[in-house]
């Protein structure tokens, strides 16, 4: 969720011209559009801003602009979440400067960033970059700062020195201030207005950082404590995910040692065609026939990877599973299906904002098309005739077959991006599947993945009768240990794991009936019934790649 606040004169139409329209447009549901009236002066405006978002703990940026502003990229929010997780960034605008000498930011050693200002382009060089202070036209605020440090409305309450105070506060706490190439048009008067209040301002914001400003950046002994604490929390949950990850690792690598996983063809079967290793990690089953502790699903004792035996009938590559499970009702529920594709691109470009994007099962399209219109190239998958016909109305590049036939149709094209969006557990070879993927995707490019949680705490509670266990279709049934190791032996390494409830794309009111059922019950809530992974190639392939059956 994006907070967006603009301080307005009693007569708003600048707002309502320039920075309104251009927030309507980008801005989803969940978002929050604050506007507040600056007559108190902007520090006062930005500091009854920043309590409300202080309230809103799904909030991931609190986006300060001037209502004179207006965003015009349409990946803004791509870009804007992506520059902001890393947890030590605090603060994010378009252009700045490091090591100022005094407010005039512009006339600071070194300036970056570009912005189209109504008298033509300023540029100062695109890309990434750290700096001390940005200008306040845009002031992208991350949790940590807004929970932390307010404006200094006693020293600059008007319209000089207060975004530049606000951002040596951030620095000085040890966070880091950037530049982002984020597309903006400031349709601005020219010129720096009142040139006394700037003198002044000036004279303030040297009285409170000292002459050599960033040098001498300390921050009072109790402020700091308190916020080296948020900060830590922040990082820790930023860890989880790599520590599930460096788990799996850990016991990939025990088992090889031990020669329990020595490397086998994990397609290899009993007599009786039953599976005879673990597909996930390659762990022989224990037993014959395997431990059936779960009716019909076989888990491993290792990674509690589950193995449908006997095999589902029903194959991907027919209609059968589009026809009968999704029905009638699969092109009825587009709005659903949107809005879930939605969500996925989003967490993509958190990772990859741009590029080829290709998706393995794409279904009947809604996320190619979503990810058509947000800054990438789509291509699509499909081996349902039937899902692969709906989704050609929506966009042209959707083959309907197999991965073989793409590779033949576009050969040399190597996707900045690989979607697998509930695929995976459809798949009986899904090792072999990795492994092209691994060969055919760009060096730099990620794999994105999500699957059923086969360790949440409803599929251990309900074994095969689990909503999402579906045996007539899903041939085996990930947990976060199983997934980071066969992504392991395809030569992957995994850059995050998350398990995660279904939450983000239920209704407010369905979810409400089936927590109050959980409630009740005294079941565990929310289950993480999902598991999403993003994977990237990696760097020695001789290491990612040790598991391999030669
Ligand atoms: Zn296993």
């Amino acid at each position: 969720m994006i907070i967006f606040g603009c301080c307005v004169p009693t007569a708003r139409v600048r707002y309502d011209q320039v920075a309104g329209p251009a927030i309507d447009k980008i801005a989803v549901p969940d978002d929050l559009i604050l506007v507040e009236d600056g007559s108190e002066g902007i520090a006062i405006a930005y500091n009854r801003i920043i309590d409300r978002a202080r309230l809103e703990p799904e909030c991931q940026a609190l986006v300060l602009l001037h209502d004179d502003l207006e965003i015009v990229d349409s990946n803004f929010r791509a870009k804007l979440l992506g520059s902001l997780r890393e947890t030590d960034v605090g603060l994010v605008g378009v252009i700045g400067g490091a090591r100022l000498s005094s407010l005039a930011w512009w006339e600071a050693r070194d300036r970056f960033g570009a912005a189209f200002e109504s008298r033509g382009l300023i540029e100062f060089g695109r890309g990434y970059h750290d700096v001390d202070a940005v200008d306040g036209m845009m002031l992208a605020i991350a949790p940590v700062a807004f929970t932390n440090f307010v404006f200094d409305s006693a020293r600059f309450p008007a319209f000089h020195g207060y975004d530049i105070d606000y951002c040596f506060q951030v620095r000085s706490a040890g966070l880091r201030v950037r530049v982002v190439p984020l597309s903006l048009v400031h349709r601005t008067k020219t010129g720096l207005g009142d040139r006394k209040a700037f003198l002044d301002a000036n004279q303030l914001l040297t009285e409170k950082w000292g002459g050599n400003y960033i040098q001498s950046l300390k921050l009072p002994e109790r402020l700091r404590r308190r916020f080296q604490k948020k900060l830590s929390t922040g990082v820790r949950r930023a860890r989880r995910g790599r520590e599930l990850v460096r788990k799996a690792t850990a016991y990939r690598s025990s088992a090889m040692n031990s020669g329990i996983a020595t490397p086998v063809d994990r397609t290899t079967r009993q007599p009786d065609g039953a599976p005879r290793v673990c597909v996930a990690c390659g762990s022989p089953f224990q037993s014959t026939p395997p431990p059936s502790n779960s009716g019909r699903i076989l888990t491993c004792l290792t990674c509690g990877t589950g193995h449908t035996w006997p095999l589902p009938t029903r194959q991907v590559e027919g209609d059968g599973l589009w026809m009968e499970s999704y029905g009638n009702s699969r092109l009825r529920m587009r709005d659903q299906w949107y809005r879930e594709a939605r969500q996925r691109l989003e967490w993509v470009q958190l990772y990859q904002p741009e590029g080829d994007l290709l998706e393995l099962g794409c279904g009947t399209g809604e996320f190619l098309d979503v990810a058509q219109q947000n800054g990438f190239d789509s291509y699509g998958i499909e081996p349902s005739h039937w899902a692969a016909q709906e989704a050609q109305k929506l966009h042209p590049n959707v083959l309907q077959g197999s991965l073989e036939d793409w590779l033949e149709q576009f050969k040399g094209l190597r996707p900045d991006v690989i979607a697998l969006w509930h695929v995976l557990e459809h798949v009986p070879d899904p090792l072999t599947l990795l492994q092209q993927l691994r060969i055919i995707i760009a060096p730099t490019g990620v794999l994105a993945i999500e699957v059923p949680n086969y360790a949440s705490s409803e599929a251990r509670r309900l074994g095969e009768q689990w909503g999402s266990a579906q045996l007539a279709d899903h041939v085996h049934h990930y947990t976060p240990k199983g997934l980071g190791s066969i992504l392991l032996s395809a030569g992957f390494v995994v850059d995050a794991l998350i398990p995660f409830s279904g939450r983000v794309y239920g209704s407010t009111g369905s979810w409400r009936r089936q927590r109050n059922t959980a409630l009740l019950q005294g079941w565990q809530w929310p289950s993480l019934d999902l598991l999403r992974v993003v994977a990237r190639v990696a760097d020695d392939p001789g290491n990612g790649g040790a598991g391999l059956p030669q």
